[in-house]
């Protein structure tokens, strides 16, 4: 059985199932806690700007996974 690490918080994902328990994005993989924490950071971040634009949360959706992932 393949095993899969989160990641952000590297701890194992059993029985990876994509969609049910775990997300790829951008060649990473996420558990669910670490999606969440993803999308209210990207949330935080995206406070602190003006303007609200999909195009400008994608690129801080983004970085964010980029910063809990390296
Ligand atoms: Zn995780």
């Amino acid at each position: 059985m393949v095993q899969l690490f989160c990641d952000s918080c590297d701890k194992e994902i059993r029985k990876p199932s994509r969609g049910v328990n775990y997300i790829s994005l951008l060649g990473y993989d996420l558990c669910l806690p670490c999606r969440d924490d993803l999308t209210r950071q990207t949330g935080k971040a995206m406070h602190k700007k003006e303007a609200y634009q999909l195009k400008a949360y994608n690129g801080v959706y983004e970085q964010t996974l980029r910063r809990m992932c390296k």
